[in-house]
């Protein structure tokens, strides 16, 4: 299996407004490979939208280095790599279309074209109609649709994601996930997902790397195997399989009531 994404050695403190430093990344080593689905699970606070920053290239690691595809990256975007936040980012002022596109703006490709490509992507993730409507005009799972979409426009090759699902109601959740899942398999996307939600981490995921807080590190690395190749939430949450590996990601993290947060 060849690895897409390597992080060796990475380290990151942030200045405290005392003069001080915390320490907010220990010496993190993982990967993910070619068309696998892997999370990083973990309390709040332990580090992930630091570990997501520094993957993106948004911040610098304090030590360390992330590979892609064997080159170190050089903390500009890079294209291959596409990214999906909690909080949306559309743009109030562009309708649902002219938001989906505009990675591909950004590309310089002419908004007819891109419009053109894009068109696909409605069918796919049932938004067919929604194509002149604006965010305002969306429910919260419909707009979270819309940020995956203008990132899978681009035809990214890794899908970074961070708490993506974090706001929505349960049963769209499991229905954007489910979504997911059969996507990013049909498409063979690699996708990294950072997540608090050990259910989320464990039925999605093909590896789930635990963590913890107060330095952030790498508790375990956990392969998953349901048992199933559905790609349907429900389903896999109902795996024989599921209730073991969700208690050991419990018990790695901690019980620990600071932890709970
Ligand atoms: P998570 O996403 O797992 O909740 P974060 O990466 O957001 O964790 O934060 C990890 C720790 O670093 C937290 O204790 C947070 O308060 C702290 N932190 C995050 N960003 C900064 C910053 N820019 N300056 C100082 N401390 C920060
Ligand atoms: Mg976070």
């Amino acid at each position: 299996m060849s690895k897409v994404l390597e992080a060796i050695n990475i380290n990151k403190s942030y200045a405290t407004s005392g003069g001080g430093h915390i320490t907010v990344l220990n010496d993190l080593n993982f990967h993910a490979n070619r068309h696998e689905f892997v999370s990083f699970v973990g309390p709040s606070g332990c580090g992930k939208s630091t570990l997501f920053n520094i993957i993106t290239g948004l911040l610098t690691p304090d030590s360390g280095s992330i590979l892609l595809k064997n080159r170190e990256t050089t903390g500009s975007p890079s294209p291959e790599l596409g990214y999906v936040l909690q909080k949306d980012l559309l743009f109030p002022w562009r309708t649902v279309m002219d938001n989906v596109i505009l990675g591909l703006e950004v590309q310089g490709i002419a908004k007819k074209e891109a419009r053109a490509r894009a068109a696909e992507l409605f069918a796919l993730y049932h938004m067919e109609g929604y194509e002149k409507k604006y965010p305002s005009q969306l429910s919260g799972g419909m707009r979270q649709r819309v940020a995956l979409m203008r990132t899978m426009v681009t035809r990214p090759e890794i899908i970074l994601m961070d708490e993506a699902y974090k706001a929505l109601d349960y049963p769209l959740k499991i229905a954007l996930e489910t979504e997911l899942l059969s996507v990013v398999k049909e498409q063979h996307k690699t996708v990294i997902f950072i997540t608090h939600d050990i259910e989320e981490a464990v039925t999605l995921s093909d590896r789930v790397y635990v963590m913890k807080a107060r330095p952030g590190e790498i508790v375990q690395e956990i392969h998953i195997d349901l048992g199933t190749d559905s790609r349907l939430i429900p389903e896999r949450r109902l795996s024989p399989r599921f209730n073991e590996y969700y208690e050991r990601i419990w018990r790695s993290i901690g019980t620990q009531p600071e932890t709970l947060s």
